[in-house]
């Protein structure tokens, strides 16, 4: 087993996303993509990070990627809800940004010294 004369290497991956877990083969490209087969319909392509393999197994639109055709319904259904919760989340986030502008960051102060009272 040679592990340096192809222009690829067994990529270490950047995050524990769950994502990762629908692709195999992955490769690290020398541009630094990802170079990944689709667990489910064998599909060879290459990512910068998990959106597109994302955008892969929702089938999702405007990532220059085709949509998987044997993704199972358990992963569709878990991969929608994560979408869902991550819209919510980006809304609950920009609602908390306004709430500490409004506050000059004090109550983020406040719990700082709650914190360290409290030990
Ligand atoms: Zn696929």
């Amino acid at each position: 087993m040679s592990t340096s004369c192809s222009n690829t290497s067994i990529a270490t991956l950047p995050s524990s996303a769950a994502e990762w877990k629908h692709v195999k083969n992955i490769l690290r490209g020398k541009t630094g993509q990802y170079e990944v087969v689709c667990t489910y319909c064998d599909k060879p392509y290459h990512t910068s990070g998990v959106t597109r393999i994302r955008a892969h197994l929702l089938s999702s639109v405007g990532f220059g990627i085709s949509g998987c055709a044997h993704v199972p319904d358990e992963v569709l259904s878990f991969f929608k809800a994560l979408e869902h919760e991550k819209r919510v989340f980006a809304i609950n986030e920009s609602k908390k940004r306004d709430f500490d502008d409004l506050t000059s960051g004090a109550l983020y102060t406040l719990c700082i010294l709650c914190i360290q009272c409290s030990e």
